[in-house]
């Protein structure tokens, strides 16, 4: 179990999350979805310990970040190290023993190159990779389809499936609907630093639909598109 506690965090005088409160449980996978600036990398930050923040995060494993697998946006790489030297280094940090690389490099990614050669996409895989080889209990995976070509994108979804099945806590941001909708159990709706919604699986449809009028609107319309 994650607890979060009346969490609020401030940059300066700025207030980018107010009062937040909220449980993820083993065995579910959350999205959590909300417009560019809602606070979501924000919260992931919070939540991973790369921030101060006002509130209480506890977890039932302590401490949270040395189980959890965190995928930024953009995975942070050091230069001069190759994929290979890059997960051994995240392992090594868990004291995982993970055998022989070359047999779990499921993206099947360069592992022998420098990383910061990598595209993005591939960045992203290798980041993936590294976190699923550490055996963490906590997965926070911000934006993990973005970027990555479909097959990838397919072996993502399974991995996620997968780890609700492993009773791991999951939770992820993404800006394409059809990919919480395929994995989550419940998706939460952040908007100015405020969750204003949770919808469980049997709305999701209904939640897509909601977010389409509020977006869109008659957006299109103005186009007078001929
Ligand atoms: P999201 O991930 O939902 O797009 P973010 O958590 O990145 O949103 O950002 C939430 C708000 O916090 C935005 O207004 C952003 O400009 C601000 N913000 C994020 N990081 C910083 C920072 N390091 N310093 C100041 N403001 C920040």
């Amino acid at each position: 179990m994650i607890e979060i506690i009346e969490l609020s965090k401030y940059y300066g005088t700025k207030q980018v999350l107010s009062n937040i409160n909220m449980t993820f449980l083993e065995g579910n996978v959350y999205g959590i979805v909300g417009e560019n600036g809602a606070g979501k990398t924000t919260l992931f930050r919070c939540i991973a310990g790369l921030e101060y923040y006002e509130g209480k995060i506890n977890a039932r494993l302590s401490p949270l970040k040395n189980h959890l697998g965190l995928l930024l946006t953009e995975p942070y790489l050091f230069s001069k190290i190759t994929g290979k030297e890059y997960i051994q280094l995240l392992c090594n940090a868990r004291e995982i023993k993970i055998g022989d690389i070359d047999l779990k490099n499921i993206f099947e990614l360069p592992l022998n190159q420098y990383a910061s050669t990598y595209s993005t996409g591939m960045k992203k895989k290798l980041a993936i990779t590294a976190i699923l080889l550490q055996e963490n209990t906590y997965f926070i995976l911000d934006e993990p389809f973005n970027g990555v070509d479909i097959q990838s994108n397919i072996i993502i979804t399974e991995i996620i499936h997968k780890l609700r099945e492993l009773n791991k806590i999951v939770i992820i941001s993404s800006h394409i609907f059809s990919t919480l909708s395929d994995t989550c159990d419940e998706i939460h709706l952040l908007k100015n630093g405020v969750f204003i919604k949770t919808v469980k699986k049997e709305e999701f449809t209904q939640l897509e639909t909601e977010m389409k009028e509020m977006t869109v609107g008659n957006k299109i319309e103005k186009l007078e598109l001929k």
